[in-house]
């Protein structure tokens, strides 16, 4: 609408020198004025609507080049409606469909200049150069700002992307996947340096009872919770993640298995006493506890001992602590 709103100003300044005819100024405001609502209804009313827009693309192009050869190829506005037509086209579509249309509006305008004897008068007056500056300086700047607030929002987008396939929705803490990758980098770090790290794993007690005895959203209220209690143990170097349903992650760098424990009962400790809704709800967790060595070739054994501990706190009666 913009684009050929300012366009009729330059074609109309030449069409006014050349004292063009009724019907002339009819097509000129009905494509500059008419078209672009018309258009934008055609879209929207379309079942295919990004083919219809190109459809209309196509014919804005086409139309640049009957109002060119109706200008009597007229330099400045010739020149200034193909390249913002094709520039347009180009941010659109791309090279081989701004080439397209290109090509529409040389085909229109051989095609009317054929139908008016191919006459040639590209000499720009000054009143021309003048009606032509609105279009010369807008239109590039309004394509410019809606170029920019375009790519925000798509890198706003991939930011957003890139955090949800890194983090868990719910609880704010990093996914299995992204935590692992942590698991593993702390343990390629042992290899290469020998410093010491402990990988802990947390499942909630009986955690089926709650969801079947208050239901799934009293369940999440606990998950979400417990993940806030958790953070708050962690030092900053710690890594925590959710690494499934009820179950969490601790990989704690720089740390014996004895000082995990420490931190592991303060924690064990804070979620027993923790009322988690206006109800009373409590609840308990289970934690295994396993120090990195020299027999952990991958994470998946880390992680597996880390598991058979966990597993040995459940079996001597949950709400304790493991280490393997
Ligand atoms: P245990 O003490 O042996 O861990 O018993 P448990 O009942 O906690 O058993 P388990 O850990 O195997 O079961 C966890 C259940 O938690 C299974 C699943 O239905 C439920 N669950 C997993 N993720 C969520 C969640 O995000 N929200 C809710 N409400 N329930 C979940
Ligand atoms: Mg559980």
């Amino acid at each position: 609408m913009l684009g050929l709103g300012l366009g009729i100003l330059c074609v109309g300044a030449v069409l006014y020198e050349r004292d063009a005819g009724a019907a002339v100024w009819a097509v000129l405001l009905a494509n500059g004025l008419l078209w672009p609502h018309l258009a934008f209804l055609l879209v929207r009313h379309s079942a295919e609507p990004t083919k219809a827009e190109y459809r209309n693309l196509t014919f804005d192009a086409a139309m640049g080049g009957f109002w060119i050869a109706a200008m009597h190829f007229n330099a400045l506005p010739s020149v200034l409606l193909a390249v913002m037509l094709t520039m347009d086209k180009v941010i659109i579509g791309g090279w081989r469909f701004g080439l397209r249309t290109f090509s529409a509006l040389l085909l229109t305008c051989i095609a009317a200049g054929a139908a008016w004897g191919f006459a040639f008068e590209p000499q720009t007056s000054y009143p021309v150069v003048l009606a032509c500056l609105p279009f010369l300086v807008i239109y590039p700047m309004a394509i410019g700002f809606a170029t920019h607030s375009i790519s925000r929002k798509v890198q706003l987008q991939r930011d957003l992307l890139d955090k949800m396939a890194r983090f868990d929705g719910a609880t704010g803490l990093m996914n299995r996947q992204q935590w692992l990758y942590a698991a593993s980098t702390e343990l390629r770090r042992f290899q290469r340096s020998g410093r010491p790290a402990v990988l802990i794993l947390i499942d909630i007690d009986n955690f089926k009872q709650i969801n079947d005895r208050h239901g799934h959203t009293v369940g999440d209220q606990v998950v979400e919770e417990f993940a806030r209690l958790m953070k708050a143990c962690l030092r900053d170097a710690d890594t925590g993640g959710r690494y499934g349903g009820d179950e969490f992650g601790i990989v704690m760098p720089d740390t014996h298995w004895e000082e995990a424990m420490v931190a592991a009962e303060r924690l064990r400790r804070q979620v027993a006493a923790y009322v988690f809704t206006r109800d009373g709800l409590r609840c308990t967790i289970s934690i295994g506890v396993c120090e990195i060595d020299a027999d952990k070739a991958e994470v998946g054994d880390w992680v597996e001992a880390a598991d058979r501990a966990l597993y040995r706190a459940k079996a001597n009666g949950r709400d304790c602590i493991a280490v393997m």
